[in-house]
């Protein structure tokens, strides 16, 4: 199979480039040609299957260059070997009858982004040898949190690769901010910059882009690439979860094999969302597709209104994964529903970059309504759907997850359509448990108290075990406490990189 730009659909290349570049030249973000097909044949034979059966199944419709075995020894090593807690590393858990949770934070790191990046680097390590790579492939990521520790937990050390995380200085929770200057290995760094999650996207995809600089990385012996959902290797294990989520709900009896089920995604750089759109391409039964946003609700308007403008105030939410203004994402999604048209994806994305905004044609609108809905939810109303789902089922969830069972819930009031629905969790509560303890009215117990000191209160409101990753913060050496100015990344990079 053939990956094209969203570009410049001309410009093709086999999977294994284009999850060692990351991004295409001329910034375009590379997608599949075609989209491969299940039929319910393939869906019934997946649900008597394990988790990483059902990945290597759903991988080699998309990575034809890989070889099975290959993909089976990428699919082991992420999904083995005690790495997830549990042994299906993304169950779909019954909440009190009413919501079907797809808990996609029991990897290393306690939030989704390991689903995917704890499989990359294998991935991308393949990929290197397929394509007779022999420069030190350095990861540049930019991050709202969670993808930056997942990044890092699953480059550390990997041979012939070195990893760099921007995070924006203010806009992470402790706890995230704690994973990444703790991180150990020999080949990390990790800078806060003075800005938000799209400066620091804007800066990395800046990097990318910048011609002169390439040419200097590639005389010093390096080569770029990304570890952000730009990246196809970042979103074709994501589509696997949702398939498998499906399998389990017909194994359950949730669902008969055939039915419809919506999908309900707490929604940032519109990765994880995209993902599932995949699987309903593919021909899983999906009706719905529900995008859920914070007060950053940019995706909301556009879905509603046809109109992308992020000429609008940046907030900083208790769910900060998802404070993002620009849905990189979103390209791909423009570029399939309209019927690959690089040209109109081209200039709707100049127009976003000069203009802050695009309207697309009707024909794109009428389907972006069909296929999704969209909503949005504030800070207080999340801290009210953590209270409730905790008051009325026992469980606690992150602040992300309680956009999206808020989001689906106005879904249920306003449309009255009463389809089973997946929602997608996130990350663990114990990430934000300065939010999600204040949410359960624990605000005069968490007085003075220090990030550990929460997550034991947490555990005991939550009766929930502390994940083992977090609970050992306590005890790591702080490596890595620069922040950097906007306009110093590329200065910052160069510095690690020609550091001995
Ligand atoms: C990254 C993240 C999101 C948003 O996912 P996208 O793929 O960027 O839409 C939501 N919740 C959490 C906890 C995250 O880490």
């Amino acid at each position: 199979m053939q990956y094209i730009s969203t570009r410049n659909s001309s410009i093709k290349v086999k999977s294994a480039t284009a999850i060692k570049k990351g991004l295409s030249d001329e910034g375009g973000l590379f997608v599949p040609a075609e989209i491969p097909q299940i039929d319910l044949e393939d869906i019934k034979k997946l649900t008597e299957k394990s988790y990483t059966e059902r990945a290597v199944f759903v991988l080699k419709k998309y990575l034809t260059d890989f070889l099975v075995k290959e993909l089976r020894e990428c699919a082991e090593n992420a999904y083995g070997g005690g790495k997830f807690s549990g042994e299906n590393p993304a169950p779909v858990v019954n909440v009190g009858g009413k919501y079907n949770v797809l808990e996609l934070w029991h990897g290393p790191t306690c939030a989704f982004k390991d689903m995917a990046l704890q499989i990359l680097p294998h991935f991308l390590t393949k990929s290197m040898q397929k394509t007779g790579e022999d420069k030190t492939v350095v990861i540049l990521v930019a991050t709202s949190g969670d993808t930056g520790k997942a990044a890092l937990e699953g480059f550390k050390d990997v041979a012939g690769t070195k990893i760099i995380v921007f995070y924006p200085s203010e806009g992470v929770s402790n706890i995230q901010k704690l994973q990444m200057i703790t991180q150990e290995g020999k080949n990390v760094f990790v800078s806060g910059i003075k800005g938000n999650f799209d400066d620091a996207q804007s800066g990395v995809k800046t990097i990318f882009t910048d011609k002169e600089a390439n040419t200097e990385f590639l005389k010093k012996g390096f080569t770029l690439s990304s570890a952000n959902s730009i990246n196809w290797g970042r979103l074709v294990p994501q589509i696997v979860y949702y398939i498998s989520a499906y399998c389990d709900m017909v194994a359950s009896g949730e669902v008969v094999l055939g039915d419809k089920i919506n999908i309900c995604v707490p929604t940032g750089n519109f990765g994880n969302i995209l993902a599932a759109y995949y699987a309903k391409r593919m021909g899983l039964p999906v009706n719905k597709l529900i995008c859920a946003s914070n007060q950053n609700n940019v995706l909301t308007d556009f879905i509603n209104s046809g109109e992308y403008n992020k000429n609008r105030n940046f907030h900083t939410t208790i769910s900060p994964s998802m404070d993002i203004l620009i849905s990189s994402n979103l390209e791909r999604l423009l570029f399939d529903l309209s019927g690959n048209d690089d040209k109109k994806v081209s200039k709707w994305m100049t127009d976003l970059k000069e203009k802050g905004g695009y309207k697309v044609s009707a024909d794109v609108k009428k389907k972006v309504a069909e296929i999704f809905w969209a909503g949005y939810c504030d800070d207080y109303f999340t801290k009210e759907r953590i209270y409730k789902t905790y008051t009325e089922f026992g469980y606690t969830v992150d602040t992300h997850t309680a956009v999206a069972i808020d989001v689906y819930e106005q879904y249920k009031t306003e449309t009255k359509d009463m389809t089973p629905t997946v929602i997608a969790s996130t990350a663990s509560p114990f990430k934000f448990n300065q939010s999600v303890l204040s949410a359960l009215g624990k605000d005069r117990e968490t007085v003075d108290k220090d990030d550990f000191e929460l997550l034991d209160i947490l555990s005991s409101v939550s009766q929930m075990e502390i994940p083992a990753s977090l609970g050992s913060l306590r005890t790591k050496k702080k490596r890595f406490e620069n922040v950097c100015e906007k306009s110093e990344l590329l200065m910052t990079v160069n510095g690690f990189l020609d550091k001995k």
